[in-house]
């Protein structure tokens, strides 16, 4: 992550990360988890999130410092605030027409199947994002007093 020097001209937010790439993508992801996990706190009251595990396909077209950063602003004042997002990159999986295999691609610009070199366009993983798993605080000491 870099941020802009002081004085630079132009600006805010979203030029300190891809130029010309906007964040309100992972901004809207980022408020959607805040929004499904706060949903699934209501059965535990007074419970504290320590971290957030997210599954996320390579073809999600997120990028995972933007993630982070869209994060931290978007969980202040929730039970999310001060809890850790863990990102994995799910590789994308491909199957073959031509000879039946599936194999995870080496690289998103050959969508080639990666035992016979056919072109391979049956994608069977790389477009998730999800939250695989969440863990919570869930405060005994109001369950146990
Ligand atoms: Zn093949």
């Amino acid at each position: 992550m870099r941020f802009g020097t002081v004085g630079e001209t132009g600006g805010g937010i979203e030029s300190c990360f891809q130029p010309g790439r906007s964040i309100m993508h992972e901004l809207s992801i980022v408020a959607s988890i805040v929004e499904s996990v706060t949903e699934s706190l209501a059965a535990y009251p007074g419970a504290r999130v320590v971290e957030v595990r997210l599954k996320v396909g390579a073809l999600a077209s997120v990028v995972e410092d933007s993630l982070q950063f869209c994060y931290g602003i978007a969980t202040a004042d929730t039970p999310l605030e001060g809890s850790r997002l863990v990102v994995r990159i799910l590789p994308v999986v491909v199957h073959c027409a031509a000879c039946g295999a599936e194999g995870s691609l080496e690289s998103l610009q050959n969508f080639r199947c990666p035992s016979c070199g056919e072109p391979a366009g049956d994608v069977r993983q790389g477009r998730e994002l999800e939250i695989d798993s969440i863990e919570i605080d869930e405060a005994k000491e109001s369950v146990f007093p």
